[in-house]
């Protein structure tokens, strides 16, 4: 089953086995307020991924005009966002490779 989950930018293939958001035994829905980053039911559009990117340039910004320890911590946060994205995009596949 599938699940949009906008806040994350990603769309959640649910399976509860795979889950890092714990979600209760039997459950047959995501905690998706406890989404966590690298869970492999995750499934992101490139669309995703842009927006991924924007979301990561603004915490940046946000991040040169914050307090120092707030600011490093935002900018750790704009770089793991980057990173995600990075990885989608270098793991995309042109659709005429898939026929
Ligand atoms: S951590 Fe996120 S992607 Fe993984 S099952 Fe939970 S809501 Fe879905």
């Amino acid at each position: 089953m599938l699940f949009d989950n906008p806040d994350a930018l990603l769309i959640c293939a649910f399976k509860r086995e795979h889950a890092l958001c714990d979600p209760d035994p039997g459950a047959n829905a995501p905690r998706q307020y406890e989404c966590r980053p690298g869970c492999g039911n995750a499934v992101r559009t490139d669309t995703h991924a842009r927006l991924l990117r924007e979301r990561a340039d603004e915490i940046y910004q946000l991040s040169v005009h914050a307090p120092k320890p707030v600011g490093k911590r935002l900018r750790a946060h704009a770089d793991r966002l980057r990173e995600t994205t990075e990885a989608h995009f270098a793991a995309a596949r042109p659709t005429e490779e898939w026929t």
